[in-house]
């Protein structure tokens, strides 16, 4: 690796996105946001992801044509001293025309033991678009093991549910383990460890092209918390402007979120720093950056310029 080589390596890095069909998905992501073509359902853009069910592809610059999990593996100096194991971090939009099923991940030590040595997921969800009355399923009302099963097989979904409203700008931690579901009418961010095991414990006796979707139901039994925590939303619409928020901290990631009204500046220090725009436009270092894009702004890229009106959520790696 030569010097010239090196300090390409400190330009940030835009992926062309992968698009996820989906029973539940809607036209947003195409119609607000630019993902992709028209004329289907989408439900998931997978922004930054170098997991194998949707491996990102550099859409410019001196890495184009590369997938994410190839530069994770072939250029480490980008990402830091982070790069062992694979890339850490999922970063999705989400439109939920409809209903998702309710559901809940394994930790990483359950989905090493039986997902053929997947990761856990531990996710968290920014919410960019939501109904006045919109509602997120997280949680329980069991308060064993056994009144859990119990309520499973008898169907009480009403009684065992809990939903909680929220509204945009909302921030929630979801950890593995929590029953959730996006309700219809939702868009938002999420922010993830890279996994793609989903437990579904209940899809309102749907059906998709005639027949149900398959549950897990002895999975989720094994992995839900008993008794559920609370659910802990953070309200953020009304942070001041113009200052790196810390949204969350735990074991796997690091989530902030800038409201940029005028500039702001900061170091990029971070083994990798992940910048979603969100809301609006702005000028990263003298390049536009609009609604919906997202940039990887590698180890050792320095000061970060930014003007515009914007909203911005950036993820890192918990060092
Ligand atoms: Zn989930």
């Amino acid at each position: 690796m030569n010097q010239e080589n090196h300090a390409r390596g400190a330009e940030a890095i835009s992926f062309a996105p992968v698009l996820k069909e989906t029973v539940w998905g809607g036209e947003r992501l195409y119609g607000e946001y630019g993902y992709g073509v028209p004329g289907r359902k989408v439900g998931e853009c997978w922004a930054v992801s170098a997991h194998p069910n949707g491996d990102c592809v550099v859409r410019e610059g001196a890495y184009r044509g590369r997938t994410l999990s190839q530069l994770w593996r072939e250029e480490p100096q980008l990402f830091g001293g982070a790069a062992k194991g694979e890339f850490p971090l999922l970063v999705k939009v989400i439109d939920a025309a409809d209903d998702l099923s309710i559901q809940v991940h394994p930790d990483d030590a359950y989905a090493a033991a039986n997902e053929n040595g997947s990761l856990g997921k531990t996710e968290c969800w920014y919410i960019l678009d939501c109904a006045q009355d919109a509602r997120l399923v997280i949680g329980h009302n069991a308060d064993t093991k056994k009144e859990l099963a119990d309520m499973v097989e008898q169907g009480r979904w009403k009684e065992l549910i809990r939903e909680v409203p929220v509204h945009k700008g909302d921030f929630v931690q979801i950890n593995p383990g929590t029953v959730h579901a996006i309700k219809g009418g939702i868009m938002l961010l999420e922010t993830q460890q890279s996994s793609d095991v989903t437990y579904r414990l209940y899809d309102y006796d749907r059906l998709s092209d005639g027949r149900p979707r398959p549950l897990h139901i002895r999975q989720s039994l094994d992995v839900i918390t008993v008794p559920a925590a609370p659910a802990d939303v953070k309200e953020t619409a009304s942070l001041p402007a113009n200052e790196l928020h810390l949204l969350i901290a735990c074991r796997y990631y690091r989530v902030w979120k800038l409201a940029l009204a005028g500039s702001f500046s900061m170091e990029q220090d971070c083994p990798f720093l992940l910048m979603s725009v969100v809301a609006g436009t702005c000028r990263m270092n003298g390049r536009p950056v609009g609604k919906g894009e997202h940039l990887l702004l590698p180890a050792g890229y320095g000061s970060v310029e930014i003007e515009g009106e914007a909203e911005i959520i950036f993820s890192s790696v918990n060092e």
